[in-house]
């Protein structure tokens, strides 16, 4: 009993850490039943440690199971992660449970939604190509490239040292048709070789909704999507985005609530279609799309 309340204890420490730099504002926790399973593994891990029992069984709760050189890929970015964190700040998660649930399974959600609109052929199959924006150090971009390999990914960051980092995580997971990219998404929306370019566009946690629709939906191709990734504040910034949206070309399929296995944190996928061109007015630039958002 008492191992169990300091197990509480730190989970929620550790949660305060994390949420300034996570999209969710919730201070939700675990929930007991998520503490059962992160204690089962944390006993489970002392033999084996490199087998990331939760992300295996959390992903096929979300239909989309990995194979073993899948994990191992996910083990060799988990320990690139948490050894360039030693001298790079690329993220307050570096807990060996909580980087499965709160990076991987949490950017693993995302295919649940997408492969639901995206049928015949099934989204394994189809080889889109795909941008993050402000992809830090790798989220969703990398979880989806690695789970989803048919996949070609365009990494943009504006920070040089988190494309460093990404540039060794490429290297040692052997990824192919991965680019990336450092430059700011009003600027890289306005070139014409990546202007309405992409199949999809993803971001997570990188600005308010109002503010993220005018960075993506320019990149999105006439019927391609954006997929954003957002916390419990998602109703509310999509009220004060609806039509922004629609200004900037997008059609709305989905706010779908989703649950990310061993989470009872609120998570939400946005999922738009680009059905009209982007006026040649967007993205602003000088900081207007992030100063004065569209309303
Ligand atoms: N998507 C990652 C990182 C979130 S932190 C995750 O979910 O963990 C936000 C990241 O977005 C930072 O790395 C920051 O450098 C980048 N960023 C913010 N605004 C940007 C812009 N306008 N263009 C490109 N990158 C941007």
């Amino acid at each position: 009993m008492i191992k169990l309340r300091i197990i509480i204890r730190i989970i929620r420490v550790s949660n305060v850490a994390v949420n300034p730099l996570e999209r969710s504002q919730s201070n939700e926790e675990f929930t007991d039943c998520s503490i059962m399973a992160f204690m089962d593994n944390q006993t489970h891990l002392q033999s084996q440690p490199t087998e990331m029992t939760l992300l295996q069984q959390g992903s096929q709760q979300l239909q989309w199971p990995l194979s073993a050189p899948q994990i191992a890929q996910f083990v060799a970015y988990y320990q690139a992660l948490v050894t360039w964190n030693e001298r790079f700040n690329l993220t307050a998660i570096t807990e060996y449970q909580e980087v499965q649930v709160k990076h991987f399974l949490d950017c693993l959600v995302g295919l649940q939604v997408l492969g639901a609109e995206l049928k015949q052929p099934p989204l394994q199959e189809r080889a889109l190509t795909c941008i993050d924006v402000g992809t830090g150090a790798g989220f969703p971009g990398v979880p989806l490239k690695i789970a989803w390999p048919q996949s070609r990914w365009t990494l943009l960051d504006g920070t040089g040292k988190k494309l460093l980092f990404l540039q060794e995580v490429v290297e040692q997971l052997k990824l192919s048709e991965v680019n990336l990219v450092q430059g700011r998404a009003e600027e890289v929306g306005r070139q014409s070789a990546s202007r309405e370019r992409f199949d999809l566009v993803t971001a997570r946690a990188v600005a308010p909704l109002n503010t993220l629709a005018e960075y993506l939906l320019p990149l999105a191709r006439l019927g391609g999507f954006v997929m954003i990734y957002k916390g419990g504040s998602a109703p509310q910034e999509f009220m004060e985005a609806r039509k922004a949206i629609e200004l900037l070309g997008g059609d709305t399929v989905r706010l779908a609530p989703v649950q990310v296995p061993f989470l009872e944190e609120k998570r939400f996928i946005l999922l738009i279609k680009k059905v009209r061109s982007t006026p040649h007015l967007y993205p602003r630039g000088q900081g207007l799309t992030r100063k004065k958002p569209l309303k």
